[in-house]
Protein backbone atom coordinates (compact mmCIF):
# COMPACT_ATOMS: atom_id res chain seq x y z
CA UNK A 1 0.00 0.00 0.00
CA UNK A 2 1.29 3.23 -1.12
CA UNK A 3 1.97 6.04 1.52
CA UNK A 4 2.40 9.13 -0.94
CA UNK A 5 0.17 11.48 -0.18
CA UNK A 6 -2.01 12.41 -3.55
CA UNK A 7 -4.89 13.45 -1.72
CA UNK A 8 -5.37 16.98 -1.00
CA UNK A 9 -8.85 17.51 0.50
CA UNK A 10 -10.40 21.22 1.41
CA UNK A 11 -13.41 21.73 3.28
CA UNK A 12 -14.80 24.71 2.05
CA UNK A 13 -17.49 25.26 4.36
CA UNK A 14 -19.32 23.24 6.60
CA UNK A 15 -22.79 23.56 8.56
CA UNK A 16 -26.50 24.67 8.06
CA UNK A 17 -25.18 27.61 6.37
CA UNK A 18 -23.70 25.46 3.44
CA UNK A 19 -21.72 22.69 2.40
CA UNK A 20 -18.77 22.10 -0.15
CA UNK A 21 -15.78 19.67 -0.01
CA UNK A 22 -12.97 20.07 -2.93
CA UNK A 23 -11.28 16.65 -3.01
CA UNK A 24 -8.29 16.56 -5.60
CA UNK A 25 -5.47 14.05 -6.67
CA UNK A 26 -3.83 16.93 -8.96
CA UNK A 27 -5.51 15.50 -12.02
CA UNK A 28 -9.04 14.97 -10.90
CA UNK A 29 -11.18 17.51 -9.22
CA UNK A 30 -14.35 16.88 -7.61
CA UNK A 31 -16.26 18.77 -5.14
CA UNK A 32 -18.51 16.94 -2.61
CA UNK A 33 -21.93 18.93 -2.85
CA UNK A 34 -22.02 22.72 -3.70
CA UNK A 35 -24.12 24.27 -0.97
CA UNK A 36 -22.64 28.29 -1.48
CA UNK A 37 -23.55 30.10 -4.35
CA UNK A 38 -21.24 29.51 -7.34
CA UNK A 39 -19.55 32.34 -6.74
CA UNK A 40 -19.04 31.86 -3.27
CA UNK A 41 -17.34 27.95 -3.59
CA UNK A 42 -15.09 29.31 -6.59
CA UNK A 43 -14.22 32.20 -4.15
CA UNK A 44 -13.21 29.99 -1.69
CA UNK A 45 -11.58 27.39 -3.67
CA UNK A 46 -9.43 30.10 -4.55
CA UNK A 47 -8.53 31.01 -1.81
CA UNK A 48 -7.30 27.46 -1.47
CA UNK A 49 -5.66 28.10 -4.61
CA UNK A 50 -7.62 25.69 -6.70
CA UNK A 51 -9.35 26.13 -9.99
CA UNK A 52 -13.22 26.22 -10.01
CA UNK A 53 -12.49 25.40 -13.56
CA UNK A 54 -10.75 22.34 -12.63
CA UNK A 55 -13.74 20.43 -11.41
CA UNK A 56 -14.67 17.44 -13.41
CA UNK A 57 -17.80 16.76 -10.94
CA UNK A 58 -20.21 17.49 -8.18
CA UNK A 59 -21.26 14.46 -5.96
CA UNK A 60 -24.57 15.26 -4.43
CA UNK A 61 -25.15 13.97 -1.10
CA UNK A 62 -28.95 15.33 -0.65
CA UNK A 63 -31.32 17.53 -1.74
CA UNK A 64 -31.09 20.11 1.02
CA UNK A 65 -30.20 23.34 -0.06
CA UNK A 66 -27.53 23.47 2.39
CA UNK A 67 -26.02 21.05 0.03
CA UNK A 68 -27.55 22.31 -3.23
CA UNK A 69 -27.47 25.98 -3.61
CA UNK A 70 -24.98 26.87 -6.06
CA UNK A 71 -25.01 23.63 -8.14
CA UNK A 72 -26.94 24.59 -11.19
CA UNK A 73 -24.95 27.73 -12.17
CA UNK A 74 -21.34 25.65 -11.15
CA UNK A 75 -22.04 22.84 -13.59
CA UNK A 76 -23.10 25.50 -15.85
CA UNK A 77 -20.39 27.49 -15.55
CA UNK A 78 -17.42 25.46 -15.17
CA UNK A 79 -18.93 22.62 -17.73
CA UNK A 80 -18.71 20.02 -14.72
CA UNK A 81 -21.07 17.13 -14.47
CA UNK A 82 -23.18 16.20 -11.42
CA UNK A 83 -23.40 12.68 -10.27
CA UNK A 84 -26.72 12.25 -8.02
CA UNK A 85 -28.77 8.98 -6.67
CA UNK A 86 -32.05 8.88 -8.57
CA UNK A 87 -33.79 9.74 -5.62
CA UNK A 88 -31.93 13.11 -5.15
CA UNK A 89 -31.77 13.76 -8.66
CA UNK A 90 -35.99 13.66 -8.65
CA UNK A 91 -35.95 15.63 -5.57
CA UNK A 92 -33.52 18.19 -5.85
CA UNK A 93 -35.35 18.60 -9.53
CA UNK A 94 -32.07 18.25 -11.51
CA UNK A 95 -34.00 16.92 -14.54
CA UNK A 96 -35.18 20.40 -15.36
CA UNK A 97 -31.81 21.88 -14.56
CA UNK A 98 -29.54 22.78 -17.33
CA UNK A 99 -26.29 20.11 -16.07
CA UNK A 100 -25.43 16.75 -17.41
CA UNK A 101 -26.21 14.94 -14.75
CA UNK A 102 -25.07 11.39 -13.90
CA UNK A 103 -26.45 8.64 -12.02
CA UNK A 104 -25.19 6.68 -9.48
CA UNK A 105 -26.23 4.12 -7.11
CA UNK A 106 -25.38 3.36 -3.25
CA UNK A 107 -22.87 0.51 -3.02
CA UNK A 108 -22.00 1.08 -7.04
CA UNK A 109 -18.27 2.32 -7.60
CA UNK A 110 -17.74 5.13 -10.19
CA UNK A 111 -14.66 6.99 -11.94
CA UNK A 112 -14.33 10.04 -12.23
CA UNK A 113 -11.31 10.42 -14.30
CA UNK A 114 -8.20 9.33 -11.48
CA UNK A 115 -10.58 8.87 -8.74
CA UNK A 116 -12.70 5.83 -7.49
CA UNK A 117 -16.11 7.25 -5.95
CA UNK A 118 -18.20 4.84 -3.67
CA UNK A 119 -21.25 6.22 -2.79
CA UNK A 120 -22.93 4.48 0.43
CA UNK A 121 -26.47 4.79 1.90
CA UNK A 122 -26.90 7.21 5.10
CA UNK A 123 -29.92 7.41 7.20
CA UNK A 124 -31.52 11.08 6.75
CA UNK A 125 -34.87 12.95 5.61
CA UNK A 126 -34.24 13.23 2.21
CA UNK A 127 -35.07 11.17 -1.05
CA UNK A 128 -31.98 8.95 -1.28
CA UNK A 129 -28.95 10.37 0.69
CA UNK A 130 -25.74 8.77 0.41
CA UNK A 131 -21.99 9.52 1.88
CA UNK A 132 -19.41 9.05 -0.37
CA UNK A 133 -15.44 7.53 -0.10
CA UNK A 134 -13.11 9.00 -2.27
CA UNK A 135 -9.95 7.18 -3.79
CA UNK A 136 -6.99 8.26 -5.24
CA UNK A 137 -4.52 5.67 -7.22
CA UNK A 138 -2.13 5.81 -4.67
CA UNK A 139 -4.90 4.11 -2.22
CA UNK A 140 -5.24 7.11 -0.45
CA UNK A 141 -8.76 7.46 0.30
CA UNK A 142 -11.02 10.00 2.04
CA UNK A 143 -14.60 9.35 3.64
CA UNK A 144 -17.40 11.68 4.02
CA UNK A 145 -20.67 10.74 6.36
CA UNK A 146 -22.93 14.11 6.91
CA UNK A 147 -26.69 14.45 7.69
CA UNK A 148 -27.34 10.87 8.77
CA UNK A 149 -29.31 10.18 11.87
CA UNK A 150 -26.99 6.51 12.59
CA UNK A 151 -23.99 5.61 11.53
CA UNK A 152 -25.34 2.71 8.75
CA UNK A 153 -23.87 -0.58 8.18
CA UNK A 154 -22.91 0.81 4.50
CA UNK A 155 -21.35 3.79 5.75
CA UNK A 156 -19.44 1.87 8.37
CA UNK A 157 -18.24 -0.46 5.52
CA UNK A 158 -17.72 2.42 3.01
CA UNK A 159 -15.74 4.38 5.26
CA UNK A 160 -13.68 1.33 6.41
CA UNK A 161 -9.79 1.73 6.03
CA UNK A 162 -10.06 5.46 5.00
CA UNK A 163 -7.16 7.70 5.36
CA UNK A 164 -9.23 10.92 6.13
CA UNK A 165 -12.08 11.10 7.53
CA UNK A 166 -14.84 13.88 7.57
CA UNK A 167 -17.71 12.43 9.93
CA UNK A 168 -20.82 14.59 11.24
CA UNK A 169 -20.62 15.96 14.64
CA UNK A 170 -23.82 17.70 14.53
CA UNK A 171 -25.10 19.25 18.11
CA UNK A 172 -24.34 18.95 22.24
CA UNK A 173 -27.36 16.73 23.53
CA UNK A 174 -27.52 19.52 26.22
CA UNK A 175 -27.29 22.05 24.31
CA UNK A 176 -29.96 20.97 21.83
CA UNK A 177 -32.41 20.13 24.94
CA UNK A 178 -32.19 23.64 26.66
CA UNK A 179 -31.65 25.13 23.27
CA UNK A 180 -34.16 27.43 20.92
CA UNK A 181 -35.34 25.43 18.23
CA UNK A 182 -39.14 24.32 18.54
CA UNK A 183 -39.67 20.57 19.50
CA UNK A 184 -40.85 18.96 16.20
CA UNK A 185 -37.32 19.93 14.88
CA UNK A 186 -35.31 19.00 17.42
CA UNK A 187 -37.38 15.45 17.50
CA UNK A 188 -36.33 15.74 13.58
CA UNK A 189 -32.78 16.12 14.74
CA UNK A 190 -32.46 13.32 17.18
CA UNK A 191 -34.24 10.87 15.13
CA UNK A 192 -32.80 8.23 12.94
CA UNK A 193 -32.92 10.44 9.91
CA UNK A 194 -31.48 13.60 11.32
CA UNK A 195 -27.92 14.60 12.38
CA UNK A 196 -25.04 12.67 14.37
CA UNK A 197 -25.01 14.06 17.65
CA UNK A 198 -21.31 14.62 19.37
CA UNK A 199 -21.41 11.33 21.27
CA UNK A 200 -23.00 9.67 17.84
CA UNK A 201 -20.29 10.93 16.24
CA UNK A 202 -17.64 9.67 18.62
CA UNK A 203 -19.25 6.13 18.98
CA UNK A 204 -19.14 6.18 15.25
CA UNK A 205 -15.21 7.04 14.98
CA UNK A 206 -14.45 4.15 17.52
CA UNK A 207 -16.16 1.79 15.39
CA UNK A 208 -14.63 3.16 12.14
CA UNK A 209 -10.70 3.39 13.56
CA UNK A 210 -8.00 1.33 11.72
CA UNK A 211 -4.03 1.23 11.45
CA UNK A 212 -4.50 3.21 8.26
CA UNK A 213 -6.67 6.30 9.52
CA UNK A 214 -4.20 10.07 10.15
CA UNK A 215 -6.74 12.57 10.52
CA UNK A 216 -10.19 13.10 11.46
CA UNK A 217 -12.42 15.99 10.14
CA UNK A 218 -15.67 17.03 12.27
CA UNK A 219 -18.48 18.31 9.89
CA UNK A 220 -21.78 19.68 10.20
CA UNK A 221 -21.98 21.59 13.18
CA UNK A 222 -24.58 23.35 14.58
CA UNK A 223 -23.99 26.84 15.48
CA UNK A 224 -27.14 26.53 17.78
CA UNK A 225 -26.67 23.85 19.45
CA UNK A 226 -22.82 23.16 19.05
CA UNK A 227 -19.39 24.54 19.86
CA UNK A 228 -16.40 23.61 18.15
CA UNK A 229 -14.50 23.16 21.46
CA UNK A 230 -17.17 20.12 22.39
CA UNK A 231 -17.27 18.89 19.21
CA UNK A 232 -13.02 18.40 18.90
CA UNK A 233 -13.17 17.38 22.71
CA UNK A 234 -15.63 14.39 22.41
CA UNK A 235 -13.95 13.00 19.50
CA UNK A 236 -10.41 13.31 21.40
CA UNK A 237 -11.27 12.00 24.54
CA UNK A 238 -12.91 8.73 22.96
CA UNK A 239 -9.57 8.67 20.68
CA UNK A 240 -7.96 8.93 24.34
CA UNK A 241 -10.26 6.51 25.81
CA UNK A 242 -8.94 3.46 23.57
CA UNK A 243 -5.17 4.75 23.58
CA UNK A 244 -5.45 6.85 20.24
CA UNK A 245 -3.95 10.06 19.43
CA UNK A 246 -4.59 11.70 15.95
CA UNK A 247 -5.05 14.71 14.64
CA UNK A 248 -9.04 15.94 15.09
CA UNK A 249 -10.43 19.24 13.68
CA UNK A 250 -13.83 20.91 13.28
CA UNK A 251 -14.44 22.36 9.59
CA UNK A 252 -15.47 25.93 10.20
CA UNK A 253 -18.69 27.52 8.46
CA UNK A 254 -17.32 30.41 7.13
CA UNK A 255 -13.67 29.54 6.25
CA UNK A 256 -11.74 26.64 4.42
CA UNK A 257 -9.85 23.66 6.36
CA UNK A 258 -7.16 22.27 4.15
CA UNK A 259 -6.37 19.29 4.68
CA UNK A 260 -3.06 16.81 3.02
CA UNK A 261 -3.49 13.79 5.09
CA UNK A 262 0.75 13.41 6.77
CA UNK A 263 2.67 10.68 5.25
CA UNK A 264 2.62 8.18 7.68
CA UNK A 265 -0.15 6.66 10.36
CA UNK A 266 0.36 8.54 13.97
CA UNK A 267 -1.35 5.19 15.19
CA UNK A 268 -0.14 3.81 18.45
CA UNK A 269 1.57 0.41 16.82
ZN1 LIG B 1 -27.03 19.65 5.78
ZN1 LIG C 1 -29.69 17.50 5.17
Amino acid sequence: MSDTCDLRVVFLGSGSGGNAVAVTDGNTTVLIDCGFSAREVARRMALAGLDAGSVDAILLTHEHSDHLRGVEVFARRHGCEVLATTGTRRAAGLDAMDACVVGIAAGSEVRVKTLSVLPFRVSHDAAEPVGYRVTAPSGMCFGLATDTGVLTHEAAEGLAGVDLLGLESNHDLKMLESGPYPGFLKRRILSRDGHLSNPDAADALEALVSNRLKRVIAVHRSDTNNTASLARRGLVARLAAIGLELPVDVAPQSAQLDCEPPQRSLFTE
